[in-house]
């Protein structure tokens, strides 16, 4: 019966939409997105504007990095919202969160947004999927301090951010 009521017509599609930072985007973002990209039609790689971080780089360089990359693979889209996630989703279409985990860290921080989202928001459903061997001690931050006392990012960040800095 419950089949029967939660089963999505055919022809819907499946939109997620990927929030985040991004600054800058790492190889393990990169990872993330590319096991997505046959789990859903459509893909919003999106940076929240709401964040009290001071950025490294600017929302027109980030936006413009990640133009840069998915500029050949048409189901990525790259924007950028402020105001609550749940809303910029239903503005888009989007009927997934996705997000990344590197560590039960990470799993606690995302177990209570994905919780809070629901209660906002039940239609739309947070997945979560495990960072690859190799890839779970990559973060935004550490890339940001590494480039801040002068060591190199090659091995952590796409060529297209290099780029850019
Ligand atoms: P935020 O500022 O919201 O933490 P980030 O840009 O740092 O956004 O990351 C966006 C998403 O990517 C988050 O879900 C984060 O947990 C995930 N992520 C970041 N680094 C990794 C990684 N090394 N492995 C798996 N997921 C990651």
């Amino acid at each position: 019966m419950f089949e029967e009521e939660n089963r999505q017509p055919t022809m819907k599609k499946r939109i997620a939409l990927f929030p985040g930072s991004f600054d800058p985007i790492t190889n393990a973002h990169m990872d993330i997105v590319r096991r997505s990209v046959s789990l859903f039609d459509e893909i919003y790689i999106a940076i929240g504007l709401n964040s009290s971080k001071t950025p490294l780089l600017t929302t027109e360089q980030r936006i413009g990095i990640l133009e840069d990359i998915f500029r050949d693979t048409p189901s990525v889209h790259v924007a950028s919202y402020t105001g609550l996630t749940v809303d910029y989703c239903k503005e888009i279409g989007a009927g997934y969160i996705l997000r990344g985990l590197r560590n039960a860290g990470d799993f606690d921080f995302e177990h209570a947004i994905a919780q809070n989202n629901l209660q906002l928001e039940p239609n739309i459903q947070t997945v979560l999927l495990l960072a690859s061997p190799g890839y779970g001690h990559i973060s935004s931050t550490i890339v940001r301090d590494i480039l801040k006392n002068g060591g190199s990012i090659d091995h952590l960040v796409p060529q297209e951010v290099l780029n850019y800095i």
